[in-house]
């Protein structure tokens, strides 16, 4: 409560100092955003999503995509804006390996809009994809954690990032295939302590096959919670 205050209070006294400019083009914010009106209108969004997975489904084709007709995943829906595309994979880019800590508030509160037109039931807590402790150090921060926070604020919702560990470190997924993902990935959480809530939510920035969404749905479920669903920021698309 203490650290929520200390931060929103930060907030405020950098809007007041600074106000927000694009940090895309440098043009002045729009509602209280790093970003301009025509760069977001610009931002590569997903359109009409499978409800599963949020792999772009075409015009009149059902809720679920052909792979969550066949083999569907364990979250039960995947929330998710953005194509990751440019410039969203510039910025998250710029995030996680280049230090811009200030850009995950930005993609917080974009997620908080999003999120807003597509949430029906609201889950009890939020758990951000938890990073290997050496990983953590190097970086400074998680990503995901950072990206939960102006959510968690949002809907009123804890942050539950005690619970679940990164017991093995994975190099960075970009640039694997995906069954290479799966063998890496295999048993990368652990629960550390029983989780009390039946319905959580994951955060994390980026959804590429899913193995590692997937991995910490399995470790939620064998723990006793009964829905999991995913929101991300960005997701690459299925070739
Ligand atoms: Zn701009
Ligand atoms: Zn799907």
């Amino acid at each position: 409560m203490f650290i929520q205050n200390v931060s929103l209070i930060l907030t405020a006294l950098k809007q007041s100092l600074y106000p927000p400019a694009c940090i895309l083009c440098g043009a002045a914010g729009d509602l209280g955003l790093d970003l301009c009106i025509p760069c977001r209108s610009e931002l590569p969004l997903l359109g009409t999503v499978c409800s599963r997975c949020s792999n772009p489904l075409t015009e009149n084709t059902p809720i679920l995509c052909g792979t969550c007709q066949q083999d569907p995943p364990l979250q039960k829906s995947t929330l998710c804006p953005y194509r990751y595309d440019q410039p969203i994979d510039y910025l998250i880019q710029q995030l996680k390996f280049h230090h811009k800590l200030y850009l995950a508030p930005l993609f917080g509160e974009l997620m908080v809009q999003f999120l807003k037109t597509r949430l029906n039931t609201m889950p009890e807590c939020i758990i951000p994809v938890p990073l290997y402790p050496k990983r953590l150090r190097d970086r400074g921060f998680n990503q995901a954690l950072e990206i939960a926070r102006p959510i968690a604020r949002a809907f009123n919702i804890p942050i539950d990032y005690q619970s679940v560990k990164r017991v093995r470190d994975t190099p960075p997924q970009l640039g694997l295939l995906q069954v290479d993902r799966k063998i890496n990935l295999h048993n990368a959480f652990l629960v550390k302590k029983n989780i009390q809530v039946k319905h959580v939510a994951i955060v994390d920035d980026v959804f590429t096959t899913g193995t590692t969404v997937g991995e910490l749905a399995k470790v939620l479920y064998q723990s006793g919670v009964e829905r999991v669903e995913v929101w991300v920021c960005a997701r690459t698309l299925l070739k």
